[in-house]
């Protein structure tokens, strides 16, 4: 596993978006970000899921958390241009973005996808991604140090069979990434992909579901390495993939 020991108070004064934040691995990372004091925008689909982890975190005494129920299916540059204005009025800064929403697809040879299926892989881990970032650089630039964390997979890195619109999508996701951190080399904004590895949630229970799910790490096992890269521990680091279990 990725080692970092955070101390208490590691996010304090931060704000981060958390995309998917309502189920899996996102959720969690919306329940440490608040544990370590960052106030947290819980952006996705499934309103009730984001009351619960909203509820969760002031139970937990953290600060109050925004909820911003939007589905990425549907949303247009428009959605997260007014989105951007929202956050910059309301939060004293926007400090970190996790990119974590994705849809897995379904797992077929690549001439079975059908155009509306690859179109809305696309639209969730790629479009979505790309304009709600465009819309957030203005108000990123205005923190002292922001991160903006990307989530790609093994996939995204080699393609495999069958895996298709996931492992493509999840190919863009890396470039995205290479690019902003080479456009804002020299500014306060840095940009890193984080790999989960295989970890136990539904996603995952989709992909794979003849496997013991006792056998993963839990999204809770992988949190030192978002901790590590929405502090500013990570301040000089940009443009890198980080592995959350380094084989
Ligand atoms: P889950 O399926 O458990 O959670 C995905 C989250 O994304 C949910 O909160 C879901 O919301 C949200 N989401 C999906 N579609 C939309 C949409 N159209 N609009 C808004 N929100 C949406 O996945 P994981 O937690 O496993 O995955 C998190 C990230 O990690 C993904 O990017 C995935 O590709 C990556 N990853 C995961 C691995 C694993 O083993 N789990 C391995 C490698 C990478 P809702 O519940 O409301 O539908």
């Amino acid at each position: 596993m990725f080692d970092f020991q955070p101390i208490s108070g590691l996010l304090a004064s931060k704000t981060i978006l958390v995309t998917g934040a309502g189920d899996g691995i996102g959720k969690e990372a919306a329940l440490q970000f608040a544990k370590y004091g960052a106030t947290v925008i819980l952006l996705g689909k499934t309103v009730s899921k984001l009351e619960a982890v909203y509820d969760k975190i002031v139970k937990n005494g953290g600060p109050e958390p925004a909820i911003i129920p939007l589905d990425l299916q549907g949303a247009t540059a428009q959605h997260y241009r007014d989105m951007a204005n929202t956050i910059d009025t309301q939060f004293p800064s926007l400090d970190g973005v996790l990119h974590n929403a994705s849809l897995l697809g379904h797992l077929e040879p690549l001439q079975q996808i059908s155009e509306e299926d690859w179109n809305k892989v696309m639209q969730v881990n790629v479009n979505s991604q790309f304009f709600m970032t465009q819309a957030l650089i203005p108000v990123l630039k205005k923190s002292n140090n922001a991160s903006i964390v990307f989530t790609t997979s093994s996939v995204g890195l080699k393609g495999r069979a069958y895996w298709g619109s996931y492992s493509i999508s999840k190919f863009a996701t890396q470039g995205m990434m290479e690019v902003i951190a080479d456009e804002n080399e020299n500014t306060s904004i840095r940009a890193n992909c984080i790999n989960p590895g295989g970890t136990r949630t539904n996603m995952r229970a989709q992909a794979f579901p003849g496997e013991d799910p006792e056998t993963l790490k839990t999204p809770a096992d992988i949190m030192p390495l978002y901790l590590y890269l929405m502090s500013d521990e990570s301040k000089h680091e940009t443009g890198k993939t980080f592995h959350a279990q380094p084989k």
